[in-house]
Order: structure tokens, then C-alpha cells, then sequence
């Protein structure tokens, strides 16, 4: 049974710009998946509609035996990565990385000793007290993802996330999110525009063309690139 059922989904804004076209996919617990494609083919309009950010105009998308929120959304159980880190700028590396379990009601004790645990899983421990302008692009990234997973939600949703670090952080960041991957199972769903990026992380690539927003192929790719530790 698949976790969520995009069904028959097309998306058109009230400009007239189509920009998803019938899509059919099941997203399977536990798989890491890229959806990969030329800028405009609407991966990020797509991965939107699975976080609830927009509606589908037709089709629909299902969350399996997902709790629900009071409009109907899956409640607390996705984290969502953007290509900017959008971190509070007032706010240190703890205070970010803890926003989603305060607005869940968790109290501050606990949520202090989950947030500084996530921080010490993304390689910062130690950077808790710091501020967003203390830390490098890599580092500020490493937070936000920090702060999508301190819920432990079922799926991470990631937005082409390394797209604006430079080459070695990038790669250092596919290979943390990997190892936070292999050892926490949770669904993630990696929108890239970039073919090596999706082969060196996915165990599955779903292509979307850039005319029609339609998904050309889904590939199986084996398991993720061997490492060496
Ligand atoms: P990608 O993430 O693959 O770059 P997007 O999903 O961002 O693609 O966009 C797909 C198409 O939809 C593009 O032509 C884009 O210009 C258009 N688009 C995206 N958001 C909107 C919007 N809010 N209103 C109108 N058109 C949009
Ligand atoms: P990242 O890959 O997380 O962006 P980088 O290796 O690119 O980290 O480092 C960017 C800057 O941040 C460097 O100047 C480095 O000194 C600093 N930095 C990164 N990680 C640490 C760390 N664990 N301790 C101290 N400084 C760090």
C-alpha cells in the first residue's frame, strides 16, 4: 500500500499556465525518490500539492492511514525543505530547529533535548546557540533539514534543496542526507534538475518533461551509490 496516491492530477494556474499534466504516482514508505527535470516541467508545483500547498485543479492526492488535520491535511507528518534555508534570522540554530514542536505544544524541556539530538544528527552539535549569520550556506542547510525532520515525520519533501551551495558542500550534504536516510526510513521525495544528483541519491528517478508537465518515465535505479564508511 503506498503512502500517498497522486492520481489523474493536473494543475492549472488561474493564469492559464498548465503546469502539471494528469499524473499518476504512488510514493512507497520508505523510498527515497528524485523528481528530476528541466526548470518549468512543475516538479516544484507537484511536490507542493503532496505538502498541501495548493490544490489540485483535477485528480487527487491521498495520504494512506495519515492522521488528519481539522482541513482535512495530513497533520505533522511531512517536513518540507526549501532551496532557501528560511530560517528566522533572530532566532539561534536551536530555536529554529525546535519551531515546528512548539507550534505541535511540546514542551520547551523536551523539545530542547529533541532539537539539540536532530542538530547533532545534521553534524552541528555544538552550534546550537548560534545564529543564522554565524553559519555557512552548508551549515544554515543542515539546519532547515533539521528542523523538517525534528518531528519525525513519515516524508521529507526537499525543493532542488543544494541548489545554491557550491559543489563540495553540495556533495557533503547528498552524502548526510543519505546516511540520515539509511538510518531513519523516512519517504523522501528530492525535487533536482541535476541527472547525477538523482542517480547518487534515489533508488527511484521520475522524470518530468519541460513542455507538457507530464511525467515521462520512472526509473528504477538499484540501491544508492556504494560509500565507503
Ligand atoms: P519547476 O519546479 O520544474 O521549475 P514549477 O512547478 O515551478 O516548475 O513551474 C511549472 C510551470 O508553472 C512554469 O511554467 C511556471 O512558470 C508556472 N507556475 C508556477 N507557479 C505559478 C503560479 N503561481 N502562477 C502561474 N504560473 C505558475
Ligand atoms: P558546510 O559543508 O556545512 O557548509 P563547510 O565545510 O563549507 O561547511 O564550511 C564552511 C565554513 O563554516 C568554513 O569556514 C568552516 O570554518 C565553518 N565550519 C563548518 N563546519 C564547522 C565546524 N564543525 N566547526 C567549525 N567551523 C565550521
Amino acid at each position: 500500500r503506498p503512502l500517498v496516491a497522486i492520481r489523474n492530477v493536473s494543475k492549472q494556474f488561474a493564469n492559464g499556465t498548465i503546469a502539471v499534466r494528469d499524473v499518476n504516482l504512488d510514493l512507497a514508505a520508505g523510498e527515497f525518490v528524485s523528481l528530476l527535470g528541466p526548470s518549468g516541467c512543475g516538479k516544484s508545483t507537484l511536490l507542493r500539492m503532496v505538502a498541501g500547498l495548493g490544490d489540485p485543479s483535477v485528480g487527487t492526492i491521498d495520504w494512506m492511514g495519515s492522521a488528519h488535520d481539522a482541513w482535512g491535511r495530513p497533520a505533522r507528518e511531512l517536513g518540507f525543505v526549501f532551496q532557501d534555508p528560511t530560517l528566522m534570522p533572530w532566532a539561534t540554530a536551536l530555536d529554529n530547529v525546535v519551531l515546528p514542536l512548539k507550534l505541535a505544544g511540546v514542551n520547551r524541556g523536551e523539545a530542547a533535548a529533541r532539537g539539540a539530538e536532530m542538530l547533532a544528527l545534521v553534524g552541528l552539535k555544538g552550534f546550537e546557540t548560534s545564529y543564522p549569520r554565524e553559519l555557512s550556506g552548508g551549515m544554515k542547510m543542515r539546519v532547515s533539514i533539521a528542523r523538517a525532520l525534528v518531528t519525525h515525520p513519515k516524508i521529507l519533501l526537499m525543493d532542488e534543496p543544494f541548489a545554491a551551495l557550491d559543489e563540495i558542500t553540495r556533495h557533503k550534504l547528498n552524502d548526510d542526507l543519505l546516511r540520515l536516510w539509511e538510518a531513519n526510513r523516512f519517504t523522501a521525495v528530492f525535487v533536482t534538475h541535476s541527472v547525477f544528483e538523482s542517480v547518487y541519491l534515489s533508488q527511484r528517478i521520475v522524470v518530468m518533461a519541460a513542455r507538457p508537465g507530464r511525467v515521462m518515465a520512472d526509473l528504477r535505479v538499484g540501491a544508492p551509490y556504494p560509500r565507503d564508511d
